[in-house]
């Protein structure tokens, strides 16, 4: 991740949606089920969410100090315009208190501990069409707190033909929900655990929201998403969870959502467990299979099970190594040898840019420095 420069730079407050002022002069934030009350000149408990004189303000906006071009396998997506790469960028803050973020150097931050260049949001398309990236990603730190900046870009990365990709904890709001995700074309959702216990003890928030928006996501958007599943020895991998976990996909959310199981290794403040054995992710690869969902895969591990199955005949569709895509053969989206469709995103179909819009996106790209590719 590097920090990208910015020739000339403004600052500038954006006010903040989905909150109200209260009588005492603090404001309420339900953005996220945390629900703030933040007193003025205070931050609500993500950092990047501030009373300032009695208004809300998003210091998230426009002030991405991550920004990099990554495989979309590594978000991960394995179904979702698989072998391409993904502009991705990030804020500070975040609205858990996961004592295993694999983030925290940006997630546990506030916005003045990090150098940010000022990018508006057709900007970041921009960039995104410059380095030949047919999708966004909205990652690293949680981008609900952001939403706000993600929602613009979203929009202007439509016009564009270019799909927007959230990265994301799924704790979000029920009146927030809609608001942010009729804009995206996909997601990654973190499925940290089955467990209220895991959730309160470990990352300082509750189950239900999460297990709630995986539910609006499934039946009430059209977005494409998959689930991750993060294992940590002892903490979240005990058989009977993944039997469980499973079993809640495959009622609530059909057997067709991909679900990752990957390896933990120990960072920030839990340094007291050991790396994810490859064997316990195999383990819960079984049990979710038999179980009965179609697509499991394993993750930040090198093993087989980070290709594509098809459920019809067992071949493999798209085969991977790490974060690479070796060999596609989808023919349509569909099994090359049996015919079975396979669900997806497979291809990005839009028209191409007028050459006087592309050439207005390349003078937008070029007021910044060179990313390496
Ligand atoms: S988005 Fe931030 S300020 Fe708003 S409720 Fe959640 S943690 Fe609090």
């Amino acid at each position: 991740m590097r920090e990208l420069k910015i020739l000339s730079e403004t600052e500038s407050l954006h006010e903040g949606r989905w909150w109200e002022p209260m009588l005492d002069g603090r404001v309420h934030c339900y953005l996220c089920p945390r629900h703030c009350h933040i007193g003025d000149g205070q931050a609500g408990f993500c950092f990047i969410r501030v009373n300032h004189g009695g208004k809300l303000y998003s210091l998230g906006y426009a002030s991405p100090p991550a920004l990099q071009m990554d495989p979309i396998e590594k978000k991960p997506l394995h179904h979702f315009l698989p072998g391409t790469r993904v502009f991705s960028l990030g804020t500070a803050g975040c609205n858990m208190g996961c004592s295993f973020c694999q983030n925290w150097n940006i997630s546990k931050s506030k916005t003045d501990q990090l150098h940010s260049a000022n990018i508006p949001p057709e900007d970041i398309v921009a960039l995104a069409i410059h380095y030949g990236c047919p999708s966004i990603a909205f990652t690293y730190n949680e981008p609900t707190i952001w939403g706000e900046y993600v929602i613009d870009i979203c929009r202007a990365a439509r016009e564009a033909g270019v799909r927007t990709v959230m990265v994301t904890n799924g704790y979000i709001t029920r009146e927030a929900f809609h608001d942010i995700y009729d804009h995206v074309d996909a997601a990654n959702v973190d499925l940290k655990a089955f467990t209220e216990g895991f959730y309160g003890r470990i990352t300082l928030t509750h189950l239900q929201p999460v297990l709630d928006t995986l539910t609006w996501l499934k039946h009430e958007t059209n977005v494409w998403f998959e689930i991750t599943n993060l294992l940590i020895p002892t903490l979240n991998d005990r058989p009977y969870e993944i039997r469980r976990l499973s079993a809640w996909i495959l009622e609530h959310l059909g057997p067709d959502v991909p679900l990752h199981f990957t390896a933990f290794h120990p960072d920030f403040k839990l340094r007291d467990k050991p790396r994810t054995p490859p064997e316990t992710l195999h383990t819960a690869r079984t049990i979710a299979l038999d179980a009965g969902l179609h697509y499991v895969y394993e993750g930040n591990i090198h093993s087989g099970a980070t290709h594509t199955f098809c459920p019809g005949c067992g071949k493999i569709v798209i085969r991977r190594s790490w974060h690479d895509v070796l060999e596609n053969m989808l023919l349509a989206g569909a099994c090359p040898y049996c015919g079975y469709a396979i669900p997806g995103r497979w291809t990005n179909v839009h028209a191409p840019l007028k050459p006087s819009a592309l050439q207005a996106y390349e003078k937008a790209a070029s007021k910044y420095d060179a990313l390496n590719p």
